[in-house]
C-alpha cells in the first residue's frame, strides 16, 4: 500500500482506490440498493436514501 503523506483522499474500503478509479460493484452497505450509490467519508458506499437518512457525506462531491 502506498499512503502518501498529505493526501487525505477517501478511498474505497474494498480496493483502496478513490471513487473515480474504483472498479468494485457499488451498492449500498445498508440496503443493497444500487440507486445513486456514492462513496462516503467512511470509505463505504451508501445510496441516496441512506445518505440522507443518516447524514453521510459523499467523499467527492460533483461539481
Ligand atoms: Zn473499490
Ligand atoms: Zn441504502
Amino acid at each position: 500500500m502506498s499512503s502518501r503523506p498529505g493526501v487525505s483522499r477517501i478511498v474505497c474500503a474494498q480496493c483502496e482506490r478513490p471513487e473515480a478509479s474504483c472498479g468494485c460493484e457499488k451498492f449500498c452497505v445498508y440496503c443493497q440498493s444500487q440507486l445513486d450509490v456514492r462513496l462516503c467519508t467512511d470509505g463505504l458506499f451508501y445510496c441516496e436514501a441512506c445518505r440522507t437518512a443518516c447524514d453521510y457525506k459523499v467523499a467527492e462531491k460533483d461539481k
